[in-house]
């Protein structure tokens, strides 16, 4: 278990991994960051920059005129996706439902893919723009390896555009605005062991970008008896999903809002592809949480926080442990409260009413919502401060008290 001692100590031996230079963000990013760019657009860097050049071949793609090798068949069809014809050499990525459509020298809209010459290629593989040991509480998983240190990164880049992002800085970013060097998979899994991290977390940005690097980092990980989780917004596509479940131990899934127009006007994004993920990951072996952010005004009505509830409880059971989340304004929604704790008591209640077993009320500090409870005698069976494990009252899986069996993995 990560105490706050060893959790400082540890942070002091991270640096080094990305050269000990630190993160460089060039300034006229910021302008680019703050106002955006049409999506799909991005030309700033060409084919003779390094960046381009070393960047590997990328999986989960095909070509959509005649000529090119396919990266990997999939069902999905091309129709659909605008009436134009394709221009010679464009492609269609097909690691998440975006399902961006790249003419040569383009990328999709995450920023990360670029289709040189009718081949796509990640920019993002080996380059991490942000390294942190973190307690795992903090993704948050309350069900997985309570209290252990999580060797946490990211790169640039997101599908998505939430207007209340928390990391806006990273997730809307583009491979070109942090100088960082190249890092091989085995480099992170080193480093991971040499600070004995149990636990690899692919955070922050949407991991779903660096798809390729991430499968790459968890097989390694493995072979050395390190976990690999994973924190998303869950908007990859069938086939890459069930390569990441063969590889990773948990998943978080950000389900957003229970409402298409949510998704649609705040997100820029389709709420029917997380649902088909969040099924897909509860019928496979990998642990399985889900949060959900509640933002004023937006995605906190009553119908809306019931109806998420009661998907869940139909379609991934009562022991999927879901997280109600306090929105902190930032990014593009400055103008909002944060979210009244009555908000997310009333979200939790009604969760548990419809018969959740373990709702969690997150971003409130010492809030009795942030412990575990066994279902059977309701007596706390994890006890947490902060994102800290005070105290554990779970053995071999089961209740101390009554020796009921309390969902989750715990060693
Ligand atoms: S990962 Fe998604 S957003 Fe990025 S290029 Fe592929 S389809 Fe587009």
């Amino acid at each position: 278990m990560i105490s706050r001692r060893r959790f400082i100590q540890t942070l002091a031996g991270i640096a080094p991994i990305l050269g000990g230079a630190g993160l460089c963000l060039t300034l006229p990013s910021w302008e680019r960051l703050l106002f955006g760019d049409p999506a799909g657009s991005l030309l700033a860097l060409d084919t003779s920059d390094d960046r381009v050049r070393l960047a590997p071949r990328a999986r989960f793609w095909r070509p959509l005129t005649p000529g090119g090798g396919d990266a990997h068949p999939s069902p999905l069809p091309a129709e659909g996706r605008g009436k134009r014809r394709p221009e010679a050499g464009s492609i269609q990525c097909l690691l998440c439902s975006q399902g961006c459509v790249i003419a040569v020298g383009r990328r999709g809209r995450c920023r990360t893919r670029m289709n040189v010459a009718g081949e796509l290629r990640s920019l993002v593989w080996g380059r991490p723009v942000t390294v942190h040991i973190d307690p795992i509480e903090k993704k948050p998983f309350y069900h997985y390896l309570p209290g252990a240190a999580a060797f946490s990164l990211a790169t640039t880049g997101c599908p998505l555009s939430c207007q209340f992002c928390q990391n806006w800085e990273i997730s809307q970013a583009s491979p070109e605005d942090y100088r960082v060097p190249l890092v091989p998979p085995a480099a992170i899994t080193e480093k991971a062991r040499a600070l004995e991290a149990p636990v690899i977390a692919f955070t922050y940005n949407e991991p779903t970008v660096f798809t390729e690097y991430m499968i790459d980092i968890a097989r390694e990980a493995k072979m050395l008896g390190i976990r690999s989780v994973l924190v998303s917004c869950g908007i990859m596509n069938e086939v890459p999903l069930a390569e990441l479940c063969g590889v990773l131990g948990a998943i978080k899934i950000d389900l957003k809002g229970y409402d298409e127009g949510f998704y649609r006007n705040v997100c820029g994004a389709k709420l029917k592809p997380v649902l088909r993920s969040i099924r897909q990951i509860a019928r496979s072996d990998t642990h399985l949480e889900i949060v959900n952010l509640v933002v004023p005004t937006l995605n906190d009505s009553e119908p809306m926080l019931r109806g998420l509830a009661e998907w869940v409880f139909a379609e991934v059971g009562p022991d999927i442990p879901l997280h109600f989340s306090r929105f902190h304004p930032d990014y593009r929604l400055r103008n909002l409260p944060p979210t009244p704790v009555a908000t997310l008591e009333l979200a939790r209640e009604m969760a548990m009413d419809r018969g959740m077993r373990h709702v969690y009320v997150g971003n409130v500090p010492d809030h009795p919502g942030n412990h575990t409870y066994c279902p059977s005698c309701r007596r706390v069976v994890i006890r947490r401060t902060g994102f800290f494990v005070q105290e554990m009252n779970i053995k071999s899986g089961r209740c101390t008290f009554c020796r009921s069996p309390i969902a989750g993995v715990w060693g």
